[in-house]
């Protein structure tokens, strides 16, 4: 048999996920001789063999990668042959980039679980059972390369049956940094507060203080629990006292909590599951997925038909049930209302001390917090609406940029975007920056990801928001960097599609809905058609027909007062406070506000006419969170049975939708309808506005972003028209339509204008 060598490099995240001992096994199945390497830019591989065996061994390298490698590309040339006796794990020749090395969390593996529960296996019950195909990362590292001397697991050397594997090839632990057992490595520990007393010293530890938590949690009772991120706040999911008592210690009077199931059966039993969610909700990444609901769970999800749904992704979660757990649990954020989830344990059991009636807390130390991601399904394709744990900090596109930039996002729903060597990562999410807590978090992340991808500050280039105002702007002007460009919001929407697709030179017909971004005109903007091309600009084409907005951010809190900006333009309107409208005080303060002109700013704001119109067929308080309002007309309008004609609308002016709005509300027509044919109207006017724009008949593709973009109604019903009139449509996969894909849309912006 003549023997053949090919030289093998594998580019994407390949290091630090078992590459190199899948690689050994397979040379040792197929015969093949030769090496295996972390090079700078991912694995590299020598193998040789006969052309057959080679063709297998090759096929098996894309067939079997290990869950956790993402492969991005795989390239093989001819090489000479060498005088190879066997197959070897080489050492790593060179630093590889840091892109590469650091892979983001992974839900526990199969294998691992098996262990779990495997009655003569030695880690049976170990609450930090891992191995190199999952695990944690990203939230254990504490600087590259990563080795577990720099990851919170330094503290604890290994035992010699641990040891034994982490320096077998064969063995599925080798070179798995975080690799310990119970004779070795950290445990879990139960402290239960007293009677509202703070936290005292650990109940129990171990198995024991799983079993009681569990006993706790089938109480009633409220625990923060430590997950891989941060804490987490359960209780079960099917008792209405327990979620009620959380939303009133949390302050989290309406949003949505997200639930654990205790497997993919349960999980479907709650929420309807495609093949797409249930693929999202068994990866690697096990995000929050959220789906149309099939039950009621009291208190949990109220005034929507969608439920966030999770499997368990840490080997604790599958010990809370296998203990007795109740399932479904509640799992939300362990944080007070509005502040970052809290993920030392010194800091939770200070700021949950309140809320939780006991800390199930972990002795292995969280080296960032990173909240669950959120993601559903589009079209069949994962539709991300918060990146964090599992996703961050893998690259989500490339872009043109020799030299570091550091985009950081916009004011609300931050998260940052570092560019380096041509990959854009995106940080997890970090939160409102209205906050002190999330301000200290931003900054720290903004540290923590120049330290960890090596950034030289004299090379920096760093893009921000165009608000004179925002936080991030006003810490982007202290930054040490070597260039500052600012970025208008919308146009920074439009670019990320245009950059996820990787289209910078596409001409686009961009399309932002949204609540609020401050434009050229220090006017704020929400509902804008931009043309151009992310190399070439983007240009302001049009827009909502501006109303004068009153009260500054009270009027994205109260549906009422942004109801006045836009029911002042009407000549003739009834008396808002009669039935069947009945606003509050609070309208006609608005009102006078406008008619005064004080505190108003001229808005363009598509999430305040939503807002507006919720509040015409009944949502007339304050919303008790961001988005609310939209929420709750996008779900009336969901409901609605039979035909639903679109209202009147140009694409620009809505008063002939207001005034027919207003007429079907007096009429008593049913308020679902009313929401049916406003979305079916918006949709349509925004898309016969672009269709006949003549980008449209040149062959621009129109690209959809911004929050409103989270209306899966409007954005079905505006996708097929324009599709049905010729035009390709693009959106947002992998980072949120949201403000958390803000920072992608300003690094493609700033590398186009370098
Ligand atoms: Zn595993
Ligand atoms: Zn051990
Ligand atoms: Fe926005």
């Amino acid at each position: 048999m003549e023997m053949i060598a090919r030289r093998i490099r594998i580019r994407g995240v390949v290091q630090g996920v078992g590459f190199r001992p899948f690689v050994f096994r397979l040379a040792q199945r197929y015969g093949v001789r030769g090496w295996v390497l972390n090079g700078d830019a991912g694995v590299e591989i020598l193998a040789e063999a006969d052309a057959g065996a080679l063709d297998e061994f090759l096929g098996a390298l894309r067939a079997e990668a290990p869950p956790a490698a993402r492969i991005s590309e795989i390239m093989v040339e001819a090489a000479p042959c060498g005088d190879h006796a066997t197959f070897e794990i080489r050492a790593s020749l060179s630093a590889a980039a840091p892109t590469v090395r650091i892979s983001p969390d992974l839900a526990i593996c199969d294998d691992c679980t098996r262990e779990l529960r495997a009655a003569d296996d030695r880690r049976r019950g170990y609450v930090y059972i891992n191995c190199t195909n999952c695990g944690p990362r990203y939230s254990i590292i504490q600087r590259l390369p990563y080795d577990r001397a720099h990851t919170t697991m330094s503290a604890w050397p290994l035992c010699g049956a641990c040891r034994d594997q982490y320096d077998d090839p064969r063995d599925r632990r080798f070179h798995a940094q975080p690799v310990a057992c119970e004779a070795c490595g950290p445990t879990c520990r139960l402290i239960e507060c007293a009677g509202g007393t703070p936290p005292g010293a650990a109940n129990a530890s171990g198995p024991q203080a799983v079993r009681r938590t569990a006993e706790l949690l089938r109480k009633g009772a409220i625990v923060a629990i430590k997950g891989v991120g941060g804490y987490h706040l359960a209780c079960d999911a099917r008792r209405p006292d327990a979620v009620r008592l959380l939303r009133e210690r949390k302050f989290r009077k309406e949003k949505a909590f997200a639930i654990m199931a205790c497997d993919l059966a349960e999980a479907a039993a709650l929420v309807e599951l495609s093949a797409a969610h249930a693929a999202l909700l068994t990866g690697a990444a096990r995000p929050i997925v959220l789906a149309r609901r099939r039950v009621e769970l009291a208190g949990v999800a109220p005034d929507t038909d969608q439920l966030g749904v999770m499997l368990p992704y840490a080997p604790l979660h599958h010990l809370l049930f296998d203990a007795g757990a109740p399932h479904p649990l509640v799992l939300t954020s362990g944080n007070r209302s509005n502040e970052p989830i809290a993920y030392r344990d010194d800091d939770a059991l200070e700021r949950l001390s309140g809320i939780a009636d006991a800390f199930l807390t972990g002795e292995r130390p969280i080296a960032r917090r990173i909240d669950d991601s959120v993601v559903t399904v589009r079209d069949g394709r994962p539709f991300v609406i918060r990146r964090a744990r599992g996703l961050a900090p893998l690259p989500v596109a490339a872009l043109p940029a020799d030299e570091p930039i550091l985009a950081l996002g916009a004011d609300l729903k931050n998260a940052l975007t570092l560019v380096v060597r041509g990959e854009a990562i995106v940080s997890q999410h970090i939160g409102d920056l209205d906050e002190y807590e999330t301000q200290r978090a931003f900054e720290q992340t903004v540290a923590d990801l120049l330290d960890m991808y090596e950034i030289d500050r004299n090379r920096l280039t760093v893009a921000h928001d165009l608000h004179p105002e925002f936080f991030s702007t006003r810490f982007a002007q202290r930054l040490n960097a070597k260039r500052r460009i600012a970025v208008q919001h919308h146009r920074a929407h439009v670019a990320s599609v245009a950059a996820e697709h990787g289209r910078l030179d596409q001409p686009l017909i961009g399309v932002a809905l949204d609540g609020t971004g401050y434009g050229d005109n220090h006017g704020i903007w929400g509902c804008e058609i931009v043309t151009g091309s992310v190399r070439g600009g983007l240009v302001r084409r049009a827009w909502l027909r501006p109303v004068q907005m009153p009260g500054g951010d009270a009027a994205a809190r109260f549906p009422v007062q942004a109801a006045a900006a836009f029911l002042q333009e009407l000549d003739e309107a009834p008396d808002f406070s009669k039935p069947p409208f009945e606003f509050p005080p609070r309208f006609r303060d608005a009102c006078r506000l406008i008619e005064r002109n004080v505190r108003c700013f001229k808005s363009t704001s598509m999430g305040r006419l939503f807002d507006a119109v919720a509040a015409l067929v009944g949502f007339t308080r304050e919303i008790s969170y961001e988005g609310q309002a939209a929420m709750w007309l996008e779900h009336r309008a969901a409901l609605s049975q039979g035909d639903a004609p679109p209202y009147p609308f140009d694409g620009c002016d809505p008063r002939a939708m207001l005034r027919e709005i207003i007429a079907d509300r007096r009429r008593g027509e049913p308020i679902e309808r009313i929401a049916a044919r406003f979305h079916a109207g918006l949709a349509d006017g925004l898309s016969r506005r672009v269709t006949e724009m003549e980008e449209a008949r040149e062959g621009a593709i129109v690209a959809l972003s911004g929050g409103v973009m989270q209306n899966e109604l409007l954005v079905a019903r505006l996708s097929s028209r324009l599709s049905a009139a010729g035009l390709r449509v693009i959106t947002n996969s992998a980072v949120p339509v949201n403000d958390g894909g803000i920072g992608l849309g300003q690094a493609a912006l700033a590398a186009c204008s370098a």
